[in-house]
């Protein structure tokens, strides 16, 4: 086989070789981030509960402030119903004590309400928080795992890049060039090997002539139909 289309063949393994890694490494910044966002919505849960919480505490300082003034306008009846002379005056009086009894008890009855609603949240804020712990502990595990799977790829890419350098070092420049600009549109299928006669990166079958120029293998020679350079994988098993 001619030398050139050798180191080309081995080139743009290296270069698969390469590329393959990108894959890995986008699912592992997937997998990251899904765990990340697992976190977040946890988090977003919990705040709402919080803020539910609060809201409801606030409530019963209402009711509580409520409670006291109404407590004290009933202690004010109970002075004015000794004053008082006429029996429309009493029943007036009365009417305001009934409404204002009513008023505080309705208060506490929501302070109860709202007091049972929030010791349930409490409750599942705990539970939420205890998720959000688990959830922390195995992201750091993950982070932990990814990077050392980071870092492994990488001295395999900088080990490849390194063995790429060397070997483009000696290369025919003219032949790089050619290679790289096909490169540059079909990525890493830039030299592809016949199956049956075929490019296997168009997957067109090619004439018999430009067939016998690739098994004669004396220069380099691309596919007519995409362009790709093309060589006889295993020429055994090809004849
Ligand atoms: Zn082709």
């Amino acid at each position: 086989m001619n030398k050139n289309l050798k180191e080309l063949i081995a080139l743009s393994q290296i270069d698969k070789e390469i590329d393959d890694f990108n894959p890995l490494l986008e699912a592992i910044e997937k997998k990251l981030k899904k765990s990340q966002e697992k976190i977040d919505s946890v988090q977003s849960d919990i705040n709402a509960v919080k803020n539910s919480i609060d809201e409801n505490v606030t409530k019963i300082k209402i009711y509580e402030e409520q409670i006291v003034t109404l407590s004290e306008q009933l202690k004010s009846i109970t002075k004015k119903s000794k004053d008082v002379s006429t029996e429309k005056e009493m029943k007036a009086l009365s009417l305001e004590e009934d409404i204002a009894k009513e008023k505080i008890s309705f208060a506490n009855e929501e302070i109860e309400r709202l007091g049972k609603i929030n010791e349930k949240k409490a409750a599942s804020l705990e539970d939420f928080n205890k998720d959000l712990e688990a959830l922390i502990e195995s992201q750091k595990e993950s982070v932990d795992s990814a990077n050392a799977t980071k870092s492994e790829i990488e001295e395999k890419k900088s080990t490849l890049f390194a063995t790429r350098e060397e070997k483009i070092n000696s290369f025919d420049q003219k032949i790089l060039s050619f290679y790289e600009k096909i490169r540059n549109w079909a990525g890493n299928t830039a030299v592809v090997p016949l199956k049956k006669q075929a490019c296997h990166g168009c997957f067109m079958k090619i004439s018999d002539k430009s067939y016998s120029d690739v098994i004669k293998s004396e220069e380099i020679v691309t596919c007519p139909h995409c362009g790709r350079i093309v060589y006889i994988e295993s020429e055994s098993a090809e004849s």
